[in-house]
């Protein structure tokens, strides 16, 4: 039996096109999402129609008593869910000195709670089936740092540090914990970036797809994936 995936911030972007490719691969998806209740019915009609199983979970990763509940309700489901996929993110950029109070907050609890939110009470559901993956979405910005996002990048960094950690907590009850770091991925995201700034750094020149995001958290999620732990995967188009 395939086990039931949980994607955090699926209802557009990459979250989306993850949803996609392991529903592809017969997983059931669990798609969270915040509000946009029409991008989540989108995303789970078109997985319908290539006849996987979509059931829509919205709530807020960065609400911590509204993501127990949440998740409490996806595990009487008797199906293991093994595959935990933490994407949702937000940016609110600003140089330093007017990096508002309440832009720091939203953007580190969005991305740093919120792993520690989803992740721990899925944790020992996983340990009790002996398999699991967590694949967390961080960013080239957490891997070097970017001007105009001392929010964002602290919030990414520190996801790369929960999941190497953790990778070394799980490693010996059959479950990976790895994070990606995109580079800029043409998503809703990145719709105020000025490309022409930013294109001539990527030396593919190119902005990437959110599928081929999508077709590297798919290989990390796969039994394939199995002696890959504890490690940050670029997915950037030789940026870095
Ligand atoms: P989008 O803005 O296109 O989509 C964001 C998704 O996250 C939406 O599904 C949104 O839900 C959801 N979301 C946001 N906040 C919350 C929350 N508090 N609780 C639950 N869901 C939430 O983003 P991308 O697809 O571009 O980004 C996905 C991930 O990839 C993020 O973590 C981002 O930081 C990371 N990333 C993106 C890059 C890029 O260039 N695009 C580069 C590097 C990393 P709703 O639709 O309801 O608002």
């Amino acid at each position: 039996m395939n086990v039931r995936a949980l994607i955090t911030g699926g209802s557009r972007g990459i979250g989306a096109a993850i949803a996609d490719a392991l529903a592809a691969q017969g997983h059931p998806i669990v798609l969270n999402y915040r509000e946009n209740h029409a991008a989540a019915q989108a995303v789970k009609a078109r997985i319908e129609a290539a006849g996987g199983e979509v059931s829509l979970l919205p709530f807020d990763v960065a609400d911590r008593a509204g993501s127990g509940r949440a998740l409490a309700s996806v595990l009487e489901d008797p199906r293991p869910l093994g595959i935990l996929v933490n994407n949702a993110g937000l940016v609110r950029d600003a140089a330093f000195p007017a990096l508002e109070p309440e832009d720091w907050d939203l953007v580190t609890r969005t991305t740093l709670d919120g792993f520690y939110n989803v992740t721990r009470p899925l944790v020992m559901h996983m340990v009790h089936h002996k398999w699991g993956r967590i694949i967390n979405i961080s960013s080239v910005s957490g891997v070097t740092g970017m001007r105009g996002q001392v929010n964002y990048s602290a919030a990414k960094a520190g996801l790369i540090g929960a999941t190497k950690a953790l990778a070394q907590e799980l490693a010996k009850r059959n479950i990976t914990v790895n994070a990606v770091a995109p580079g800029l991925i043409e998503t809703d995201m990145i719709a105020g970036v000025p490309l022409d700034h930013a294109l001539p750094l990527i030396p593919m020149k190119r902005l990437g797809q959110p599928q081929e995001v999508a077709a590297v958290v798919a290989f990390l999620a796969s039994r394939a994936a199995s002696y890959v732990t504890g490690q940050v995967i670029g997915v950037n188009g030789g940026l870095i």
